[in-house]
């Protein structure tokens, strides 16, 4: 695989894709000596054919909103690869959201989708809807009109949508709602729906708790625990709050959270009903996190991100790029022992480097994150069979889905000096998974 000319064709095609141009070359670069040993997969065009979407739908979503004004939106979805199973991915609903972000997510739902050894294939959608200062009408009306156009491209076994950015129970219950007036089917479609209508308990925990079972294992295979270590969180989101939750109770110490106002800095430590707060904080719909300060006599530092505090482990939950070259140079300086990346793509590629060069633990989201996915894909088992199950059986199936993604990280991402390179782990795992399917199915 020559990935220079690869990269470049791709440049040309989709110029100013950065996002998915990053997605990319990553995944290629740590493949590469894998691919090569197999002269079937070059033969078969297998990198070419994956880096390119089966086909995406973009749709003008126009709604009314409170004052009567007509407003209108952009949405996608973007279906990359379903050699493994029905295309399965988030909806991100942000003013960011263009076709190079999604693009990038759906790329690397792919791969994450496969190491969590369900059938799920990668796909991801969504559109430049901002959700902050809305009401809840607008909510829903934009919600509703979304799904008018998006209800013919999915279905339970073709494309199951679920949450992402922006996207949290209330708007999949909006959506859910849409889609079943129009199809006239009740067969699940989305994930992330209430427990009411079809949800599987463990949901809405699922992103945080997978990333501390996940950080769990990174640390005990170095004969180390969570025990007593410090944590700096970003984001404080469904994400933030699910990992805050488990690694409280695995008995580490989270002292920060953060928004696009800056980050809070709790040095008593963030739990109990302060874990709670986060989800009062994030209905009231103003994206910002500094009322905690005021509320629990903590430190808020604005424009800032928490990376420059002195912490045992680092966990971005909050959106990707959010943790640069500067921000791993002073976490590495402060003596951070692992980085696990909960939110999708968190970390750039040079800080990532600058992490694999001082043999810092280092688990890249497609890894850490996958339990969110999961947990859907354990929503469509049990849509499908019409039951549900316990949260102690989700939890435990969750639990099990995470190792078996560490197992095959410590298979292929082991170098000769003993350290684990989980970035290469969990990109030849997953693609290798995934190129084998498509190798066996033929030329599509
Ligand atoms: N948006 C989440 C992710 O990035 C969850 C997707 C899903 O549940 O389908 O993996």
């Amino acid at each position: 695989m020559n990935i220079e000319e690869l990269m470049q064709s791709l440049e040309v095609k989709h110029p100013g894709e950065k996002e998915y141009l990053q997605a990319v070359r990553e995944v290629l670069t740590t493949i590469e000596p894998v691919y090569n040993e197999h002269p079937e997969f070059e033969k078969a065009k297998i990198a070419e054919r994956l880096v390119e979407p089966d086909r995406i739908f973009t749709f003008k979503v126009p709604w009314v909103d409170d004052r009567g004004d007509v407003q209108i939106n952009l949405g996608y979805r973007i279906q990359f690869n379903n050699a493994i199973g029905p295309y399965k991915g988030g909806l991100r609903f942000h003013s960011s959201v263009n076709l190079s972000i999604l693009k990038f997510l759906g790329f690397e739902q792919i791969f994450k989708n496969a190491l969590t050894t369900l059938p799920m294939g990668g796909s991801k959608g969504g559109s430049d809807f901002n959700p902050r200062g809305k009401s809840e009408g607008e909510v829903m009306r934009f919600c509703q009109a979304f799904m008018t156009e998006l209800w013919q491209h999915i279905g339970a076994d073709t494309d199951v949508p679920a949450g992402d950015i922006g996207v949290g129970s209330r708007e999949i219950g909006y959506l859910y709602g849409m889609y079943r007036k129009l199809a006239r089917v009740n067969t699940g479609v989305l994930t992330g729906k209430n427990l009411e209508f079809g949800g599987s308990l463990i949901r809405p925990e699922a992103t945080g708790f997978g990333g501390l079972y996940f950080v769990k294992q990174m640390l005990e295979t170095s004969g180390m625990s969570l025990k007593g270590k410090t944590i700096a969180i970003s984001g404080f989101g469904n994400v933030a709050w699910g990992a805050a939750l488990k690694a409280t109770e695995l008995g580490a110490k989270v002292v920060s959270i953060s928004g696009p106002d800056g980050y809070i800095y709790d040095e008593k430590g963030i739990s109990g009903e302060k874990i709670d707060y986060m989800l009062e904080l994030r209905a009231t719909c103003n994206d910002i996190v500094s009322p905690y300060a005021e509320k629990y006599g903590a430190v808020f530092v604005p424009n800032r991100r928490p990376w420059e505090l002195k912490v045992d482990i680092a966990l971005p939950c909050a959106t990707q790029n959010e943790l640069n070259e500067e921000d791993a140079n002073l976490l590495i300086q402060n003596g951070v022992i692992c980085v696990g990346e909960i939110s999708n793509m968190g970390c750039t590629p040079e800080a990532i480097e600058l992490f694999i060069s001082h043999k810092i633990m280092y688990g890249p989201g497609k890894a850490v994150n996958a339990g969110g996915v999961a947990t859907s894909g354990l929503e469509m088992s049990q849509n499908a069979m019409h039951l549900s199950w316990t949260a102690e059986e989700v939890d435990l199936r969750l639990h099990q889905i995470m190792s078996e993604i560490h197992a095959q990280c410590l298979k292929y991402g082991r170098e000769p000096d003993g350290y684990i390179n989980y970035m290469k782990g969990a990109n030849v795992a997953g693609f290798l998974k995934v190129a084998k399917a498509m190798l066996a199915q033929g030329v599509l």
